[in-house]
């Protein structure tokens, strides 16, 4: 039986289905997310698992990976930042187009993990905003396919005009990003 994707709320009648833009927009947009993988570690090849054919991240229509910011929409973090690193994954985050949301995916990414020494990062959320945090260390497939879920949860609800809310702008210049 083939699946179908739940339309968004509308109004339907004989040969007729109405919708909001912002509804339509956030359906395509929730089934079409790039992904810029930025592994480190061991994380990345939980990772691996996910993209490969059992677990098949493809039926999320998220299986174009971009190894260019530009040309990704969804900055999936996984693996030891050090404090040497976080300028780098700054300047990928910075150099992605709006919209952008940003999935920290297992304990090191989202809290320093174990590494709790003076190199490493306690945590990407001190220096760029993260939408959705995949706790466990390795995190399994399942739970990084549920963080991508829970992104496009996400995806499916944002304005299409996300950058001009004033509460991102806030969020944003607190991070000193303009
Ligand atoms: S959270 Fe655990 S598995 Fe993931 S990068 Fe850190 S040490 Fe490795």
């Amino acid at each position: 039986m083939t699946n179908i994707t739940k339309a968004p709320d509308g109004f339907e009648g004989h040969g007729f289905f109405a919708t909001k833009l912002d509804e339509a927009v956030g359906l395509a947009r929730k089934n079409s997310l790039w992904p810029l993988p930025f592994a480190t570690s061991c994380c990345g090849i939980e990772f691996m698992a996910t993209m490969a054919s059992h677990y098949d991240l493809s039926r999320f229509g998220s299986e174009r990976l971009s190894f260019s910011p530009r040309q990704a929409d969804l900055l999936m973090v996984m693996g030891t930042i050090s404090k040497k690193m976080g300028p780098v994954l700054r300047q990928v985050y910075e150099q992605m187009a709006e919209p952008r949301w940003v999935l920290s995916v297992g304990a090191c990414a989202s809290s320093g993990g174990i590494f709790d020494t003076y190199s490493v990062l306690q945590g990407i959320d001190r220096i760029i905003p993260v939408d959705v945090y995949v706790p466990g260390c390795p995190p399994r497939p399942e739970q990084i396919l549920d963080g991508v879920l829970q992104i496009q949860e996400l995806v499916s609800k944002e304005t299409r005009r996300r950058r001009e809310d004033p509460e991102y702008k806030e969020l944003l210049a607190s991070y000193g990003i303009q």
